[in-house]
């Protein structure tokens, strides 16, 4: 039973562990497939935005080009310069994202700018683009930093190409600046949540432009930042999530490199906000089953209580039977027992009989009895009391079971202080044998009688012995028999066998 409980228990922690196990990786489970889902949604997103970016750039270098083959053929002359600002004028508005179209001189000196009449300070000798193009004689285009044009204030993006002179020498550089915030403004339709970001930089690590927009974060270069040196110097497109430098924002990142020019573009999400709805799910379904697993909990303890309550009271119901048993069995030794001797009672002197006259008939043997009567015991009442009658009898019992202890032998009390004793299997000399040594031990026993004759407590003996068929009333013959013979030893004077 106590194993009932322990099996019981053992059920309820398999069923706990494993409903908890099973909800533990359900949950991770779905935390790694909103992760998953996330970074391939920013992918694609990067991805179409570097398309629109390379649209952009492309369509600037194109215009340079224009520029600079008429600059290279024309020379930069004044009205060469006032013819080109007119074409500008008439292409400016197939740009959307363009501020403005500048051309500088070989020593940096703004010479036209498509903005407005180019200003004596106007120098761009500073400029990085400058200097690139001084220095490198490539004439492919340039992405420069983002930088706060002189003219406008605006923060701008520049694409620029040199031009040369007919001595082939530099003489000069074009450059279109791409205002930030027309990139601002497609960006900002994008839905990136309240923690997102869209940015774009230039493959050294310069921010071009930063979706949301700060003022101080313009111009930034994070190019020895260990994020960007960890996340985006290798392939051409990935995902990460780490926390940003710029805003210090735990956040999910994916980003594409551009094939033709240095620009990286990159998407992020709030992982927080990301992971959100993810969240939520994983509370609700933690709150259901942690309800269930209380509910198996209340159930399963109630059940152990239960099985306890029961294994109990089923054990005390066995105790309480074996108690019964065993009064009964005290009972049952108590009905067939003489209470003052100790010897077999009556009744079972009847019952003993006629079983034993039974199994004499059945099995062809002889069964003798014994009737025993204590001589003069009514004068030695009256002469000692009740009392000294009572331990007389006992002490003559005493004798009688010593000396009839046979197996199959029944020492009882007959009534009165009358005694018998059936001795199955034994033929009459046996029991004549058995009678005389009862006598003779008893007349040893020299219990003082002083009205006897014989002076001291002397018995009669009848016995009788019963062989062959066994027929109705053949016990009742066979006590009739032992009484006659112990009647014939009372009037033959007593003290006596007669068999
Ligand atoms: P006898 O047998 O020699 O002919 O004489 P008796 O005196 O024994 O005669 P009887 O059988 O008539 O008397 C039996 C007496 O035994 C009667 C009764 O007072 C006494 N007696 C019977 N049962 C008990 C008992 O349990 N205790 C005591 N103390 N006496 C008993
Ligand atoms: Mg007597
Ligand atoms: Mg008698």
């Amino acid at each position: 039973m106590k194993r009932d409980v322990r099996w019981a228990a053992l059920l309820l922690v398999v069923a706990y562990l494993s409903v908890s196990a099973t909800t533990a990786w359900q949950i991770w489970s779905a935390r790694e497939h909103s992760l998953a889902e996330i970074d391939t949604q920013n992918l694609n997103l990067a991805q179409a935005l570097n398309t629109y970016t390379e649209g952009v750039i492309t369509q600037s270098a194109m215009l340079l080009l224009g520029i600079v083959e008429r600059l290279e053929e024309e020379g930069t002359e004044p009205r060469h310069l006032q013819r080109l600002q007119r074409l500008i004028a008439r292409q400016e508005h197939l740009l959307n994202q363009l501020n403005g179209i500048a051309i500088y001189d070989d020593a940096g000196n703004r010479v036209m700018s498509s903005i407005g009449p180019a200003p004596a300070h106007g120098s761009g000798a500073d400029r990085a683009f400058f200097a690139h193009h001084r220095d490198n004689p490539s004439s492919e285009p340039f992405i420069g930093p983002a930088i706060q044009s002189r003219s406008t204030g605006d923060w701008v993006i520049t694409v620029s190409r040199r031009f040369d002179g007919k001595d082939k020498r530099f003489a000069g550089v074009v450059v279109v600046s791409l205002g930030i915030k027309d990139f601002l403004e497609l960006f900002g339709k994008i839905d990136v949540g309240t923690q997102g970001a869209i940015g774009l930089s230039t493959t050294v690590g310069q921010m071009l432009v930063r979706y949301p927009y700060r003022e101080q974060d313009m111009g930034r270069d994070f190019s020895k930042s260990p994020n960007f040196q960890r996340f985006y110097s290798g392939a051409v497109s990935g995902t990460a999530a780490f926390k940003s430098g710029i805003d210090g924002m735990q956040r999910l990142y994916a980003y594409r490199k551009n094939d033709r020019y240095p620009v990286i573009t990159t998407v992020a999400l709030g992982k927080e906000e990301a992971l959100s709805r993810w969240r939520r799910e994983a509370l609700l379904t933690t709150g259901v089953v942690g309800a269930l697993l209380l509910g198996i909990t209340a159930i399963g303890w109630h059940l152990l209580i239960d099985i306890r309550r029961r294994t109990r009271a089923e054990a005390s119901l066995v105790a309480a039977r074996e108690d019964l048993m065993a009064v009964n069995q005290k009972l049952e030794a108590l009905a067939a027992q003489d209470q003052l001797t100790g010897l077999a009672n009556r009744r079972c002197f009847d019952e003993t009989l006629n079983v034993e006259c039974r199994r004499a008939a059945r099995e062809g043997t002889s069964l003798s009895l014994l009737l025993i009567d204590v001589d003069h015991f009514k004068s030695f009442n009256d002469t000692y009391g009740h009392v000294e009658g009572d331990a007389c009898l006992q002490a003559v019992s005493k004798c009688l079971v010593q000396y009839a202890k046979r197996p199959g032998d029944l020492v009882a009390r007959y009534g009165g202080e009358e005694l018998a004793i059936i001795l199955p299997n034994t033929a009459l000399s046996g029991a004549q044998v058995v009678a005389e040594v009862v006598r003779e031990r008893i007349e040893a026993l020299a219990i003082r009688h002083g009205a006897s004759a014989f002076g001291h407590v002397t018995v009669s003996v009848g016995a009788a012995c019963m062989a062959g068929a066994y027929g109705e009333g053949s016990e009742r013959q066979l006590i009739e028999a032992a009484d006659r013979m112990l009647y014939q030893a009372k009037a033959s004077g007593r003290n006596r066998v007669e068999a």
